[in-house]
């Protein structure tokens, strides 16, 4: 067994089967789970009956188990440099104080302007795909950072897909867009946060020009031969053996299919604007809502 942060840049012959064959997605905990773990941490203190954990797990979104151990660590000394028997609640919210602004800077707390950001772009992401056709079922949105991004939506296939279709591919990247579009919609600002999503989307309607032969202006052909060393940290690349007349060609044919996108996942998003919201404020109370949740959320509006 083993761990890392950057799983996108391991060899791939580690992760043959029989060797890290099996991978398992550790996130950090949301406010229910940080309660849950404060909870495990108090145990052996003596606690005053002012602490709310509740309140405290509110407060540290983005804390991982092991900055909540330091919470109460910290929370504990200073009870005992000021000659208290209890910990107290303000040493707990002064230790989180301390935790935040500590020497390593590794923690580092979301913002409410940044949690909205957030919540906004993820409710994005998932309405789009909850109202387009044929899409995956959405299992899981969270706005606790993991690893570089900010939140996660994660949608699952309810049976394994052996081919993918085109209609698939651009609801994909329609539900990809969702996210900046939610941005733009709401917080009449764009972020930065968005540029993983448009990567993929641009890598995905190029594959489809390029590679699947998709393309309605270029017809069934694929374009560039694939080199298939694979670098550390580095995709795999395409030469290119075409012309720049096609070249040209095909950056105009992605265009049209993100822009088409661009537009779908925006009248999608301004038609259920209330949801958007109320799927928003939920994200920001909850930080991480199931499939289930989803649903009833966006059926009651
Ligand atoms: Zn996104």
């Amino acid at each position: 067994m083993a761990s890392t942060n950057r799983p996108d840049i391991l060899d791939p012959a580690l992760l043959r089967p029989g060797r890290f064959d099996r991978h398992i997605l550790i996130d950090r905990p949301d406010v229910k789970g940080r309660e849950a773990i404060l909870k495990v941490h108090v145990k052996e203190k003596p606690l005053n009956e002012n602490v709310d954990l509740g309140v405290l797990a509110k407060r540290t979104p983005g804390f991982t188990g092991a900055d909540l151990a330091n919470v109460v660590n910290e929370g504990a000394l200073l009870t005992a440099r000021r000659g208290h028997k209890t910990v107290g609640m303000q040493e707990l919210e002064e230790a989180i104080e301390r935790v935040i602004a500590g020497p390593e800077k590794k923690t580092r707390v979301i913002s409410d302007k940044e949690k909205r950001l957030v919540a906004y772009h993820e409710a994005g992401h998932a309405l789009v795909s909850f109202f387009l056709p044929d899409t995956d079922k959405l299992h899981k949105i969270s706005i606790i950072p993991r690893g570089r991004t900010g939140g996660h939506t994660l949608l699952l296939p309810e049976e394994d897909r052996n081919y993918i279709t085109k209609s698939h591919l651009l609801n994909e990247v329609t539900i990809l867009l969702g996210g900046r579009v939610s941005e733009a919609l709401v917080l009449n600002d764009i972020s930065t946060g968005a540029q993983n999503d448009l990567e993929r989307a641009s890598s995905i309607v190029r594959k489809m020009i390029t590679e699947y032969g998709m393309s309605e202006e270029l017809g069934p052909l694929t374009f560039g031969h694939k080199s298939e060393e694979v670098f550390l940290g580095r995709d795999i690349s395409r030469d290119k053996n075409y012309s720049d007349a096609i070249a040209y060609a095909i950056d105009k044919e992605a265009g049209t299919y993100m822009e088409n996108c661009y537009k779908k996942a925006r009248e999608i998003l301004e038609t259920n604007i209330i949801k958007l919201h109320r799927l928003a404020e939920c994200l920001i109370e909850q930080e991480t809502i199931n499939g289930i949740e989803f649903e009833e959320i966006i059926t009651a509006v």
